[in-house]
């Protein structure tokens, strides 16, 4: 049926309705990014097992975590007395004899047969003698247990309520009728240079390998696909954003950015000079700046960005700053407004909710040629807003925007210079992968005087104890956060939630302190609403979700406690603890919980240092990219194969290609790129707004 229905139409069909699926077994293939029948096919092993990690059956020890071969000598199901019936089998090889036990898998009895060869991984443990019990498993049939020792197992990434074997049974039987439906994409020539095979070899290499080196071949063909996409993108928004510019060049003439750094209350860091510097050399060349401003949270990037905007301002241009939220816009407005007051100048504020009519005076404002700066939401880049004379465009928190609302502001005006800013830092390498060939200026420094924030690891059983300190804290007057990992308590996650225990504290140890709930799923108004209040002083407790991670400002909020830090990156735990510690206050972080040693030892960097870049780079190494960067985040599709960070040389090879390929045909409108511009707007639809607004 499959090889004849419509392949985009079948690829594309809600996964629930492939057999063996269902409504129930949809939901939780939902939590692994499995959306629709194609997304399975693409769902690939994170890990192999073969021969060389195989024990054989007599060295096996008790307490061992093994994975052996073995053919079923005998069998049969063992009622014990509660009721629960054990499915057993002794597996044997050349070296010896075991026992597995599947409790409660009685029917296991029909689809194991006498002879059988089966592969299987699990604990050893002592009863009655050695038991192996099962946790993966495979059935490989009659085989000769010879040839089976040189079978590849794919162990897929599972949640709670799947297990790796039923989906790679799931897998298996669909593998066969969904890998051919997918359309080559590279052009033969390409593929050919680069020694890649076919998309539909990869996908069954990498689920149903022969050898590990066939697994291995597979995905990175897959892992190339996805560096080589996100290159043809960057190299789409550089072609955008870098196009030649009508002759202007900024050019430093003193006036406003001088008299800036004579009313400046504080002396710029050595870090802020140097990136300062930077920036206005690129301004002043007429080739258009793409520069990304890194620095740590607090690390002083908004005065920079003033500079900047100065510069465009005192040659005339106007400059606009975009941020990811209205509170954050705000925050903005003032914090310059003291900066700018002195000049003379005061900055218009620009986002969804100014009454009609201050928004019609500020887009009247944007649409005549008077300089100023504008700092808005991305009201900004809305289609009926139209700048006089954009020669700036800087858009702050930048990871929370996506490809195309960079490239939207750097689409207003004249051709503006464009300056990103980031607090999370990023080695130089990935930088390129995630935001193309843009250059990059590193705030690591920090202004003095910020003092450090005291952070604590503590147990769950400490839970009352925190509070208390935390109810102690805010009888001196302070504010504080807790967050949680999820909104809503779950029957499949054991987690604390957000929802239940702002009901639980407020009516318990907090009962005397005004809380207010902040989560995702209140709506954006409300929600700035609770934060100007908090920020008022009219709340004294945020609980929370990582809502709160960007964009408040609130000095007088010392205590930020987080709950199930292990469910968190250290990225963005640091941005978490970034909260506090914004007054002259003592401020503390305080992580509850930490599952077993390797998760303390994570948490215990950031105990250890305060240091965004090196956080970072702890992250990177300990838990790969995925949680530096979701896709809301990153505003690129997340890699499902690839790791920038580790296939350094597969990413040299992407980006060369994409290179030539973009040279050659930059509008990807070559039949021999039809398929490839295909598969572009269906993976990326929104990061392929670039080939529209070129
Ligand atoms: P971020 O990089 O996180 O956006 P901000 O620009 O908000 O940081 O700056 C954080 C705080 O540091 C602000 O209160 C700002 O006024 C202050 N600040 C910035 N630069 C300096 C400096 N050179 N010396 C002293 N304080 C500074
Ligand atoms: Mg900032």
């Amino acid at each position: 049926m499959a090889a004849t229905a419509p392949s985009r139409f079948y690829l594309e069909m809600p996964v629930q309705f492939l057999k063996g699926v269902g409504e129930r077994r949809a939901q939780l293939l939902d939590r692994l990014n499995i959306h629709t029948a194609g997304d399975l096919l693409f769902h690939v092993p994170h890990r192999y097992d073969d021969a060389s990690t195989i024990t054989p059956i007599g060295s096996v020890d008790v307490g061992q975590e093994v994975t052996i071969i073995g053919r079923v000598i005998s069998k049969g199901i063992l009622p014990t007395r509660k009721g629960l019936r054990i499915f057993q089998a002794v597996l044997r090889d050349d070296s010896g004899m075991i026992e597995a036990a599947w409790p409660g898998q009685p029917f296991l009895d029909r689809s194991v047969q006498k002879n059988d060869v089966l592969l299987v991984s699990g604990p050893c443990r002592f009863f009655h003698g050695r038991q192996l019990q099962p946790r993966e498993w495979v059935n490989l049939g009659a085989e000769d247990p010879g040839s089976a020792a040189g079978r590849v197992l794919a162990v897929y990434p599972v949640t709670e309520g799947i297990t790796v074997r039923q989906l790679r049974a799931l897998i298996d039987q669909h593998l066969e009728a969904l890998a051919p439906l997918v359309e080559e994409h590279l052009p033969d020539e390409l593929r050919a240079s680069l020694g890649l095979p076919g998309i539909q070899e990869a996908l069954r290499w990498v689920h149903r390998p022969a050898t590990l080196a066939e697994a291995e071949r597979g995905r990175d063909r897959l892992a190339f696909d996805e560096l080589f996409f996100v290159q043809i993108l960057h190299r789409r928004a550089n072609a955008v954003a870098r196009a030649p510019r009508a002759g202007i060049a900024f050019e430093v003439k003193r006036t406003l950015t001088t008299a800036l750094k004579d009313a400046l209350p504080y002396q710029l860091t050595g870090a802020q000079t140097r990136a300062i510097r930077e920036i206005f050399a690129d301004m002043g060349s007429p080739r258009r700046m793409h520069r990304l401003l890194q620095g740590d949270v607090g690390s002083g990037k908004t005065v920079v960005a003033v500079f900047a905007s100065l510069l465009a301002m005192e040659n005339g241009y106007q400059a606009a700053l975009m941020a990811p939220t209205e509170l954050l816009a705000e925050q903005h407005v003032r914090t310059l407004a003291g900066l700018l007051t002195p000049l003379g100048i005061a900055p218009v504020l620009f986002t969804g909710s100014l009454s009609s009519g201050a928004r019609r005076e500020a887009e009247a404002r944007l649409a005549s040629t008077e300089p100023l700066l504008v700092v808005g939401t991305h009201a900004l880049v809305q289609e009926a807003t139209a700048f006089g004379r954009l020669g700036l465009a800087i858009i702050d928190e930048q990871h929370r925007f996506g490809v195309e609302h960079r490239a939207a502001l750097g689409g207003k005006g004249d051709r503006p210079d464009t300056l990103l800013m980031s607090a999370t830092p990023i080695p130089r390498s990935l930088a390129l992968t995630l935001y193309g060939d843009l250059d990059v200026s590193i705030l690591d420094e920090r202004p003095p005087g910020r003092r450090p924030v005291t952070t604590l690891l503590r147990r769950p059983s400490a839970h009352d104890k925190v509070m208390t300190f935390l109810d102690r804290e805010l009888a001196k007057g302070r504010q504080g956060y807790i967050v949680y990992p999820i909104i809503e308590a779950s029957e499949k996650l054991a987690l604390k939630a957000a929802t239940t225990m702002y009901d639980e504290l407020s009516s318990g140890i907090l009962a005397a302190r005004r809380l207010a709930l902040l989560h995702g799923r209140i709506g954006a108004e409300e929600r700035d609403a609770i934060m100007r209040r908090f920020r008022d002083g009219e709340i004294d407790v945020l609980v929370a979700t990582t809502v709160i991670e960007v964009g408040i400002d609130v000095p007088n909020a010392t205590v930020m406690i987080v709950e199930h830090p292990e469910r968190f990156g250290l990225s963005q735990l640091h941005q978490l603890r970034g909260r506090v510690g914004r007054g002259a206050e003592e401020s503390y972080c305080i992580l509850v919980g930490g599952g077993g040693p390797d998760t303390a030892a994570r948490l215990q960097v950031l105990v250890d240092t305060d240091d965004g870049f090196e956080i970072a780079r702890a992250d990177l190494g300990l838990r790969g990219m995925g949680d530096l960067f979701g896709e809301r985040q990153s505003g690129l599709p997340m890699f499902r194969v690839a790791d920038p960070m580790r296939d350094e040389a597969l990413n040299v090879r992407a980006r060369e290609a994409a290179t030539a390929v973009m040279e050659a045909d930059p509008d990807l409108r070559s039949p021999a790129h039809r398929a490839l511009r295909k598969v572009l707007g269906q993976r990326y639809a929104r990061a392929m707004e670039l080939f529209r607004v070129g």
